[in-house]
């Protein structure tokens, strides 16, 4: 089922979500509305504040615009370590829409999760999909690529946003 997107400047954007205890039927569905969502956007990524949801579980699939899909659910992230090389680059999300944003990021990190399976993952990420995760990864942080702009390019962004 999809699920309507919360928008920004909407206060559960803001709010840092709450781990997940157990991977119970409500949150494998939870999963499937999300991914559903995320492919009917279309976005590469989609985290459950996002869909109203304040726990700490997001989606993505960073390549699927450019053939197969190969859908990751991630529960309880965790960023066990980032690069000290980092990245600049415009990221566009689902919740601010019509808004890119030049975001700085690690350019690698290494990153631990829980599966929807329950099965444990460790992984280095790099390119574009260390950036989604890193993107996502603040979403249950209560942060929107808004949060890592200075003040004055914030202002510019939120003003043509909201007008
Ligand atoms: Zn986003």
């Amino acid at each position: 089922m999809i699920r309507p997107i919360v928008l920004w400047p909407d206060p559960i954007l803001s709010q840092i979500c709450a781990p997940i205890e157990q991977i119970d039927a409500p949150v494998q569905q939870l999963a499937t509305d999300m991914l559903e969502t995320m492919y009917d956007a279309p976005g590469r990524g989609l985290a459950a504040p996002q869909v109203g949801v304040l726990l700490r579980m997001f989606v993505m699939d960073t390549a699927w615009k450019d053939g197969d899909r190969t859908p990751t659910v991630v529960i309880n992230p965790n960023i066990t370590d980032r690069s000290d090389q980092s990245v600049i680059g415009p990221e566009g999300c689902l919740s601010i829409p019509g808004v890119t944003a030049d975001v700085t990021r690690a350019a690698e990190i290494t990153m631990q999760w829980t599966g929807l399976d329950g099965s444990l993952f460790v992984e280095r990420l790099t390119g574009f999909t260390a950036i989604c995760a890193q993107h996502e990864f603040d979403h249950l942080e209560g942060r929107v690529t808004f949060d890592r702009l200075t003040s004055d390019v914030r202002s510019i962004l939120q003003a043509e946003y909201l007008a």
